[in-house]
């Protein structure tokens, strides 16, 4: 029997399913990892959420970064990882999709929002600092545009960021609330495509595993938790996890 034969079987046997998805499974659609070697924070140093706060320059800079890499992530589309997840969910067996990705691929793959839980944001909008209100990234290129004006929220007055979480910028209370009540509530927890190394996120695999869930671990290369794991697959995402969900 091969390790996706297992994989397979273990699935078929669980009954509330969680996936946790990092960086590899959308390196799969084209959109780089910016941790990488290579990766655009190798070369520029992260903007951290107290300058981007303090400093109009930071707020420029991260806007003019944001549009650089912008048409990248909007050419990407779901690949077969994605495919097989949304697949899962449909099917009832997998209660969530916790992410560390800013992409909203799952989305787009046919996750329904409220099944896909976000610790790190949505790069895909923005949204006002103060009062949440929401923006499209378009308006914000339209202000930006012109003489990199900064926009503001036509609200409140807020500043307009990314809906993402910067570097120093706090975890989100309620999606960490909703991942933890996932992970407790399963019985097999799937890793993909993350190396596990970035925490809090990566406390979710060692909680589900404590809790008496069966882990399993697909990633491109071996992570932190490999020895705790109860299945380790090396290889690609998008390969294994359609022979194991049988999607294309
Ligand atoms: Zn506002």
């Amino acid at each position: 029997m091969t390790k996706v034969d297992v994989l397979k079987r273990m699935i078929a046997s669980a009954e509330s399913i969680v996936a946790f998805t990092g960086a590899g499974i959308s390196t799969e659609s084209g959109i780089p990892d910016f941790r990488s070697p290579g990766g655009i924070w190798s070369k520029y140093r992260p903007i951290e959420f107290g300058e981007f706060l303090a400093s109009a320059e930071a707020r420029r800079e991260s806007w003019r970064r944001k549009f650089a890499t912008h048409a990248t992530l909007q050419r990407a589309t779901p690949n077969a990882g994605h495919r097989a997840l949304a697949r899962l969910v449909e099917q009832g067996k997998m209660t969530a999709v916790i992410t560390q990705n800013i992409d909203g691929l799952h989305q787009a793959s046919g996750v329904p929002d409220d099944r896909v839980i976000e610790l790190h944001g949505n790069t895909t909008y923005a949204a006002c600092l103060d009062c949440r209100r929401r923006y499209e990234l378009d308006w914000v290129r339209e202000v930006f545009a012109v003489d990199e004006r900064l926009p503001v929220c036509t609200a409140c007055g807020g500043h307009i960021k990314t809906a993402t979480i910067s570097f120093g910028q706090s975890m989100p209370e309620a999606e960490m609330e909703r991942a933890l009540a996932a992970t407790l509530a399963a019985d097999l927890f799937i890793v993909l495509g993350s190396s596990l190394v970035v925490y809090p996120a990566a406390g979710f695999p060692v909680l589900a595993k404590r809790n008496g869930a069966r882990l399993v671990i697909v990633n491109r290369e071996p992570t932190e938790q490999d020895d705790m794991a109860d299945l380790v697959i090396n290889a690609e995402i998008g390969a294994t996890m359609s022979r194991a969900v049988g999607v294309n």
